[in-house]
Formats: C-alpha cells, sequence, structure tokens
C-alpha cells in the first residue's frame, strides 16, 4: 500500500480522525474556552447540514472543528487533499509547484496556490534559541556557519554586474544540531546583518564564515571567528568552512529555479521556512516522509494567512 492510498488521503472523516488525533493528543480541546472536560462530538448530518468533525463544548456551549485556529480554518477544500498537499510538500526534496498542486489535487490553480502558501506557515518556525549555545555555558559553544546567497531580482532595481539586483538571504547552520535557519535580508551592511547575528547566534559560539567584509567586524561579537579566504582560493582549513550552508543554499536554488522559477521578495520569507523546514527535518537526521509531514502537522496551530494574500497575483 503506497502512502498516499492511506484513508486519511481519502476519506474526509479519516482525515478529520487524523488531524484531531495528531492535534489533540490529549483529547479534544476547545479553542474558545480551553476546555478539556465536556467535549461531545456532533455526528456529521448533510441534510441537517451539520459540518464533519463538529464538536460542542459543555463549559462554553461553543462548537468548533479541529480546523478552528490552524491555517485550514475557512479553506474551501476538503481537509483530506489539504493532507495530501501537505504530504506531497513534505516529501519533495524541492518542493512542488502550485501548478503541479493544481493537476493532482485537481483544485483551481489560485486555491493550490493559496494551500501551498498556508502549508508554508504551518511549515516556519518561531521563536527559536539561538544556535551554537550549549545551556548558556561560556566556552562550551558549538560552531555555526554563516553565509548568503543571491535570488532573483529586488524588486525596483536595475540589472547590474554584480548581486545589488537580487534579493539576498542570510542562512546560518549549527553543526552541533544540523539545523539551519534563514532570513531575507534587505542588505549586506554591518548594521543589517549585526542584530541578526546577535538574536540566533549563541555568544560562546564560534562562527565560521568567508571573508565578506561585513562578516570581518561582526565575528568579534562571538568567542571566537574563523574566516577562509574564497579569495585566495581557501575553502577549507580543517575544520574551518562553510560547506554545509552551501549545501544547503544549493538544495534551495535548484528548488527556486526548477520549482517555483518567480518568487517575490514578499512572499520569500515563507518559501524559505518551506526549505529550512524540509532541511531540519531531513533523512539523515533520521526523519522519514511520514514523520516530517506528522510534523508539519503540528505546525497549523495559531498560525493563519490573510484574505489579503489569498487575492494577491505575485507567485
Ligand atoms: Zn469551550
Amino acid at each position: 500500500m503506497s502512502v498516499l492510498s492511506q484513508p486519511q488521503f481519502h476519506c474526509e472523516e479519516a482525515a478529520f480522525d487524523w488531524l484531531e488525533k495528531t492535534l489533540w493528543p490529549q483529547g479534544p480541546a476547545c479553542p474558545h474556552c480551553g476546555g478539556m472536560g465536556r467535549i461531545g462530538k456532533i455526528k456529521a448530518n448533510k441534510e441537517a447540514r451539520v459540518r464533519m468533525g463538529l464538536h460542542k463544548c459543555g463549559d462554553c456551549k461553543k462548537q468548533f472543528t479541529v480546523k478552528v485556529g490552524t491555517v485550514f480554518e475557512h479553506a474551501r477544500m476538503p481537509l483530506h487533499k489539504m493532507l495530501q498537499a501537505v504530504h506531497l510538500m513534505c516529501s519533495s526534496k524541492k518542493g512542488i509547484s502550485a501548478h503541479q498542486l493544481h493537476r493532482v489535487l485537481e483544485v483551481q490553480y489560485k486555491t493550490a496556490w493559496f494551500l501551498a502558501h498556508r502549508i508554508r506557515e504551518a511549515m516556519r518556525e518561531g521563536a527559536l534559541a539561538p544556535f551554537g549555545g550549549v545551556d548558556g555555558m561560556p566556552g562550551a559553544g558549538g560552531i555555526v556557519e554563516a553565509d548568503e546567497t543571491f535570488i532573483g531580482r529586488e524588486p525596483g532595481k536595475p540589472k547590474k554586474r554584480a548581486y545589488h539586483h537580487k534579493m539576498k538571504v542570510l542562512s546560518l547552520v549549527d553543526r552541533e544540531t544540523k539545523q539551519v535557519r534563514s532570513v531575507v535580508v534587505d542588505d549586506l551592511k554591518p548594521d543589517t546583518v549585526k542584530p541578526i547575528l546577535a538574536a540566533n547566534i549563541a555568544k560562546e559560539a564560534s562562527l565560521f564564515t568567508d571573508e565578506a567584509g561585513h562578516y570581518v567586524k561582526l565575528g568579534k561579537g562571538f568567542i571566537d571567528h574563523q574566516i577562509t579566504s574564497h579569495r585566495q582560493g581557501e575553502y577549507v582549513r580543517g575544520i574551518v568552512h562553510t560547506n554545509t550552508v552551501e549545501g544547503y543554499f544549493s538544495v534551495f536554488k535548484r528548488g527556486m529555479k526548477g520549482v517555483y522559477q518567480h518568487c517575490g521578495k514578499q512572499h520569500l520569507h515563507r518559501y524559505l521556512a518551506e526549505f529550512d523546514f524540509r532541511y531540519n527535518h531531513r533523512v539523515k537526521l533520521g526523519i522519514g516522509d511520514v514523520e516530517r509531514t506528522d510534523r508539519a502537522l503540528k505546525g497549523v496551530v495559531g498560525k493563519r494567512l490573510t484574505y489579503r494574500l489569498a487575492r494577491s497575483d505575485a507567485i
């Protein structure tokens, strides 16, 4: 039996059961009052127009489904199809385009496009501990690689020879935990990069970068800063290199070029969240497609996308 032939991808009732099991491991919780004790399930009934997965809270008397307060809320699409989309996005290393989703799921392109962004939102990891820290012990920090890459076109900037007209992405990799974290930056001036490094890398970490000017000063904020000079043909000096983060960029860039092709700057952070998520839950770390999908589903709670995004035409 293939993964996609499992019932939660085909049957709406099974889809609700699946999502409830994932999001309510302790049993249903009322999103209105937080109550858990007196919740009853209301049987779906098409004729009486009772929705699938409906629950009623005995404390506040309000009704809800497991979709309330998640990125799936207000989506006009059966849940089992959305679960298929989550699985496809989680199991395709370089992503899956909205056009492909539109064909596979047999929904309108616009619907597929918006759904993909909902799922990226679920993949976005919020409020995280700084990289390279070992329980705040000074001198015990790990190694963090930092590097940047350039992609597409910065809105309103004329094309030039160097990278100034391109959108800029700064990524950090923690060598110990093998996790990546990426942000879109407007430029690479020290004033722009400094607060990002300060917020995301522990002071006791060792920072590994190339010789780019913005790092030279900024590296002083950390216990150690090692530079490889690409200009002098040096890429690896013992353990000093930025090959890990460059490896991440190669997957990201191949995905963005091959699958997504166009991406407006206003959406770039969501694509990065998608690539970061897959990288941080990759097979090498012992996480298979099924578990990755499960982790993405756990991220659907408490995130929403506005209608404004649905109407925006940028891809
Ligand atoms: Zn309640």
